[in-house]
C-alpha cells in the first residue's frame, strides 16, 4: 500500500499572498481532499531579512476566507510540528553536516566582496560566474575543497564566516520527473553549487525545504513553475541523503490579461483589479486591493482560480468545492501559462451572486449603506430578489434599486424626453386615479387594472408604462413596474405619479 497522501503549501511570509499563491494552495487542497490526504501549511521563514510582520496571519486568513483550510500547520498541532521553519532552526545544521561527512557538500569562505569581484571579472570577459566544478578547485575560490582539513578547521575555529555549498556533480545527466511536465533531462554542468547553509546559522530555502518535506512525510510537492529550476538540486539532495523523493508537479505560470508575461501587482493596479485575496496594508501604510473587500464571493474566486491551468476536459464551468474535489486531477493540469482574465472572475461572481441567500445579501447591503440603517431587512431582501439578476456585486444594489428606498430626485434627461409626450399629463392623471381605486394593492390586481384600462382605451402601452416607470424610478430602467409599485406601496406610488404630473407644468 502506498503512503497516505500528504501535501504542503509552503509560503514565505514576505508580504501578502499573491493570488497565484492561493491557486497553489487550492491545487494542494483539492489534491489532498481527493485522496483523503492531509493538507499542511508550513511557513518558510528562514530568511529573516525578508520577513514581514503580519504576513503569516494574512496567509492563514486568506486560506480560511477561501474555505480551503489546512489540516496541520501553525496553530493546528499535528505530530509533524512545529510548522514554522524559524522554530525548527535547531534541526537543519545536522543535515548540512551529514552532507559534508558524505562528501556531498563543502565549506566555502569566500566573502561577498570576493564573490562580487569574481562576478565582475567574468562579466568583463563576457562570461557568467558560476560557482561549480568549473572553478571551485582552481584555487581562486576559498573553500574546503582547496584548503586542507586543518586549514578549514582553523578558519571555522577562528569564527570566520562560512557557508555550506552543495557539491554538484560534473558531466552527469539527471533524469527528473514531473507529473505535469513529464521527463526532464538536466546536464549537471550547468548547475551551480547552491548554498545550503548560511553564516547566520540558518539553512537556505533548499535545505530546509527538503529536510522538512522529508520529516513531514510529504508525498507530493505541488508548487509554482518558478521552482522548476530548483528541482535538479532537490532531486540530488534526496539522493544524497538516501531518502525517497516525493512526486513533483510544477503548476503553470499565471499570465497577464494580455497573455504576455507573468501577472504582477502592477497589472492589477493598472487595470483596476486585485491580485491579492484580501486587502493588504503594508507596514508602510500602502493599501493593496483584495478580492474579499472588492465584493467577490469566495466561491467565485475559487471557481475562477481552479481554471488557471486546470480544466475538467468537459464543458462544465461552474463547480462547487465538493465537485472540484471529485473532478480535480493533476494530470489534467496544463504546462503552458494560464491567462488571467479579470472579466471572467466577474462572470463567476455574477453567477454566485444568484446563489446567495437574499437574507444574507440584504444584511451585507444594509451594512454597506447608511441610508438603509432604519429599513426592515426583510424588505431589503425582497428588493434584492427583484434586482440581483442584474447584479455582480453587493455594491451594485444601490444603483439597481435605490428607487425602492427613496423617491426619484430628478428625472434622467434622455428618459424624460423619450417618455413625456403632449398628452402624458392627462394620461398620468387618469392612471393615478385608477391606481388609487385599487383596494387590494397586489401586483396582479394592479396589473389587471392598469393594463385592462390601456387595452380598453387603446392607448399605446409605452404612453402609459414609460411615464409610469419614469415617475417611480426617475429613469427608464429597473425591474417590473408593478413589482416596484407593490414594493413602495400605494401612497408612495401615488405621490411619485403626482410629482411627475406636477413637474409637467
Ligand atoms: N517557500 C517557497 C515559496 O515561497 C516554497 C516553494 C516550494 O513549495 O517548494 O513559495
Amino acid at each position: 500500500m502506498s503512503n497516505p497522501v500528504r501535501v504542503r503549501f509552503a509560503p514565505s511570509p514576505t508580504g501578502p499572498l499573491h493570488i497565484g499563491g492561493v491557486r497553489t494552495a487550492l491545487f494542494n487542497y483539492l489534491f489532498a481532499k481527493k485522496h483523503n490526504g492531509t493538507f499542511v501549511l508550513r511557513i518558510e521563514d528562514t530568511d529573516q531579512n525578508r520577513y514581514v510582520e503580519g504576513a503569516e496571519e494574512y496567509i492563514i486568513e486568506s486560506l480560511n476566507w477561501c474555505n480551503i483550510p489546512f489540516d496541520e500547520g501553525p496553530g493546528k498541532a499535528g505530530k509533524f510540528g512545529p510548522y514554522r521553519q524559524s522554530e525548527r532552526k535547531h534541526l537543519y545544521k545536522q543535515y548540512a553536516d551529514e552532507l559534508i561527512a558524505k562528501g556531498k557538500a563543502y565549506y566555502a569562505f569566500d566573502t561577498a566582496e570576493q564573490l562580487d569581484a569574481h562576478r565582475k571579472d567574468h562579466e568583463a570577459q563576457g562570461k557568467t560566474f558560476i560557482y561549480n566544478w568549473h572553478n571551485r578547485e582552481k584555487g581562486r575560490l576559498v573553500n574546503s575543497l582547496v584548503l586542507s582539513a586543518e586549514e578549514t578547521q582553523a578558519k571555522i575555529d577562528a569564527g570566520e564566516d562560512y557557508v555550506i555549498r552543495f557539491l554538484s556533480p560534473q558531466d552527469e545527466t539527471l533524469h527528473l520527473k514531473d507529473i505535469i511536465r513529464g521527463d526532464i533531462k538536466i546536464d549537471t554542468n550547468i548547475l551551480d553549487d547552491k548554498v545550503l547553509f548560511k553564516s547566520d546559522g540558518m539553512p537556505t530555502y533548499h535545505l530546509a525545504n527538503i529536510v522538512d518535506d522529508h520529516l513531514m512525510e510529504i508525498t507530493h510537492v505541488i508548487r509554482g513553475e518558478e521552482w522548476l529550476p530548483s528541482l535538479a538540486l532537490h532531486y540530488q539532495l534526496y539522493e544524497a541523503f538516501g531518502w525517497q523523493a516525493p512526486e513533483f508537479a510544477h503548476l503553470p505560470l499565471i499570465l497577464k490579461p494580455t497573455g504576455k508575461g507573468k501577472l504582477s501587482k502592477r497589472d492589477g493596479d493598472k487595470l483596476g483589479f486585485p491580485v491579492f485575496p484580501l486587502e493588504y496594508i503594508s507596514p508602510e501604510g500602502d493599501v493593496s486591493k483584495g478580492y474579499r473587500e472588492d465584493g467577490y464571493f469566495q466561491e467565485a474566486v475559487i471557481n475562477f482560480l481552479v481554471f488557471l491551468g486546470w480544466n475538467p476536459g468537459t464543458e462544465q464551468e461552474i463547480f462547487s468545492l465538493e465537485e472540484l474535489v471529485n473532478a480535480f486531477d493533476l494530470s489534467k493540469v496544463n504546462k503552458s501559462g494560464a491567462r488571467f482574465d479579470p472579466d471572467k472572475i466577474k462572470w463567476f461572481n455574477h453567477h454566485y451572486m444568484q446563489e446567495q441567500k437574499n437574507d444574507d445579501l440584504a444584511m451585507a447591503f444594509q451594512k454597506s449603506h447608511d441610508q438603509l440603517q432604519e429599513i426592515d431587512v426583510n424588505y431589503i431582501a425582497l428588493v434584492i430578489g427583484l434586482i440581483k439578476e442584474r447584479a455582480t456585486f453587493v455594491n451594485d444594489f444601490w444603483d439597481l434599486g435605490h428607487f425602492f428606498f427613496e423617491a426619484p430626485k430628478t428625472y434622467e434627461e434622455k428618459a424624460f424626453k423619450k417618455a413625456i409626450k403632449a398628452d402624458t399629463k392627462d394620461i398620468m392623471g387618469t392612471v393615478k386615479s385608477i391606481i388609487n381605486g385599487v383596494d387590494n394593492f397586489e401586483v396582479e390586481t394592479l396589473q389587471r387594472a392598469v393594463k385592462g384600462w390601456i387595452t380598453e382605451n387603446e392607448i399605446g402601452f409605452g404612453k402609459v408604462m414609460m411615464p409610469l416607470r419614469l415617475a417611480l424610478v426617475g429613469d427608464l430602467k429597473g425591474p417590473d413596474v408593478f413589482d416596484i409599485m407593490f414594493m413602495v406601496g400605494k401612497n408612495e406610488t401615488l405621490n411619485r405619479i403626482e410629482c411627475l404630473v406636477n413637474s409637467l407644468g
